[in-house]
């Protein structure tokens, strides 16, 4: 076995290690030596790209699919993800709205899951550094409070949203999005073409094309291909981190790398696998994953419905907070600006489309387990709360008095959920003490404290948002609150 000695050693390349990752090297001395060990490669924007032609790389075969990386007992809940450099950055829609205060306080307001260990206040000034690195467009009114504008400015409104926005004000917005309302760094202005997974001009923000400089630092070695099985612990301390070539099952050729610090950043399911490998014996390590639900709604409507100019044009909030949420979950309402034509003369554009996406609460019985094989964890989830379903139902009731600003003549209410949202969460706690959770408030591990676990593993309640840029938020918050 090999052994060297690393000031921190980060595992994985997506939202979670890399915010944590930029701020640790803002902050820290010149001559530290930071190990990065990534399981993938770099299968690039451009090979993606190249792929969807046709022209896959020479290497497509060897890359690892997320269906062949776990063990799910449930298939029909699929658990997507993308491993490889820059993690699902390459793959997601990049919409980023933030969590609303209510959502750091479930339990105190309205008895539902747990709150978080932080207020929205303390996380509100990495939110505004996260929106600016990944260079986000937005409106500057919002029904989350907001000291600072977007970066760039908001998308335009369809017509559809024009007429909701002259009812809901605040609380129907333009979508904060990475998607770029104009030309960013290296990236290009958003042309509305609803192909998000892969960008044809590459106007989302991703690691690639936003923070991969930082892996070039001097002081940062990336090794890929390193699948990160355990970590070895003596008297409570990390002292260090055992990996596999990806892709190889011989576990006699582990390597071994030593590190003062941790920080394991490799998703939801794979950190609680990395912990339950370790020897982690707190009950709730692996409890609780899960995803939020959402389906969609599709209407006829007497007006052209043009205009907008990403891929979702807006955010609606009107089902998103208040005292129904002691019995039913918060709503968060997208519209969709899908490239759809209505199949009738004339009326062509004369439709809309729109998301209902809603929050949850996690249940223990959802569970990441160590199965026999080292390698893969197990995932046992059998299904969403009934508090889900109560929210699509007074979703579904309310539906024409939400619509009511829009000439509506017919709505088709999806009478089933979306098999997922892609969001993975929930699965190593944040929270005051070791028994409500795994992880503190900094997501410094409660028991190594030389650990850090990072991403939406730590969040303690899922609210209807998308999670990546409060993810980032908190890298960027652990990072300058312990360096
Ligand atoms: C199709 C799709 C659309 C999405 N759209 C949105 C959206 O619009 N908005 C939003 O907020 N979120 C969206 N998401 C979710 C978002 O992508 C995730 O929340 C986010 O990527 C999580 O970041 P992360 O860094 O914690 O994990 P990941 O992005 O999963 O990165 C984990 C990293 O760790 C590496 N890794 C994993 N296991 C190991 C190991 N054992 N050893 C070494 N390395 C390892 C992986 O290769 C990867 O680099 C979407 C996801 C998908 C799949
Ligand atoms: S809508 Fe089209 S241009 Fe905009 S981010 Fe998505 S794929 Fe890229």
């Amino acid at each position: 076995m090999d052994s060297k000695k690393y000031d921190l050693i980060v595992v994985g390349t997506g939202f979670a290690s890399s915010f944590f990752l930029k701020k640790y090297l803002e902050k820290c001395k010149e001559n530290v030596k930071v190990l990065v060990l990534e399981r993938g490669r770099l299968y690039s924007h451009m090979d993606r790209l190249a792929s969807l032609r046709g022209k896959s790389p020479s290497y497509q075969s060897d890359l690892e699919s997320h269906e062949n990386a776990v063990i799910n007992k449930n298939p029909s809940k699929p658990w997507v993800f993308d491993v490889n450099f820059g993690g699902s950055s390459n793959c997601w829609w990049a919409c980023t709205p933030r969590l609303m205060p209510n959502d750091f306080q479930v339990n105190s307001l309205y008895g539902k899951g747990q709150d978080w260990p932080i207020s929205y206040n303390e996380i509100e000034s990495y939110y505004c550094e996260a929106e600016d690195i990944m260079g986000i467009s937005g409106p500057d009114v919002t029904p989350f409070p907001k000291s600072k504008k977007y970066p760039l400015p908001s998308h335009i409104l369809s017509t559809v949203d024009k007429k909701m926005q002259a009812k809901y004000g605040q609380n129907w917005i333009s979508q904060p999005t990475g998607r770029a309302s104009a030309a960013f760094g290296k990236r290009n202005a958003c042309c509305s073409s609803y192909t998000c997974s892969v960008c044809p001009v590459d106007a989302k923000f991703t690691i690639e094309n936003g923070l991969k400089y930082l892996y070039e630092d001097p002081r940062v070695e990336l090794v890929y291909g390193k699948q990160v099985i355990k970590l070895e612990t003596e008297n409570n301390i990390v002292k260090a981190v055992v990996c596999i070539a990806t892709g190889t099952n011989d576990l006699s050729k582990t390597q071994k790398f030593e590190g003062e610090v941790v920080a394991l950043g490799a998703n939801a399911i794979f950190n609680a696998h990395i912990l339950l490998n370790s020897g982690d014996s707190n009950p709730l390590t692996g409890a609780g994953i899960c995803d939020q639900r959402g389906f969609f709604a599709n209407m006829n409507i007497d007006m052209d419905n043009v205009g907008g100019s990403s891929a979702l044009t807006a955010n609606g909030y009107m089902q998103y907070d208040g005292d129904f949420r002691k019995e039913s979950a918060s709503c968060l309402i997208e519209n969709h600006n899908a490239p759809m034509i209505r199949n009738e003369k004339g009326k062509w554009r004369k439709l809309a489309r729109f998301k209902f996406v809603f929050e949850e609460i996690p249940n223990n019985d959802n569970r990441i387990k160590a199965g026999e094989n080292l390698l893969k964890p197990v995932i046992e989830y059998g299904g969403h709360s009934s508090y889900i379903d109560a929210g699509k139902k007074r979703v579904v009731a309310k539906m024409n008095e939400i619509f009511s600003p829009l000439p509506v003549e017919e709505i088709f209410v999806d009478d089933y959920y979306q098999d997922t949202e892609f969001h993975v969460l929930s699965s190593v706690r944040m929270g005051t003490s070791k028994e409500n959770s795994v992880v503190d408030k900094s997501m410094i591990h409660h028991q190594f404290r030389n650990l850090f676990v990072l991403g939406g593993s730590a969040f303690p309640s899922v609210s209807a948002s998308n999670p990546s840029l409060t993810i980032s938020a908190l890298s960027l918050k652990s990072a300058n609150e312990n360096f």
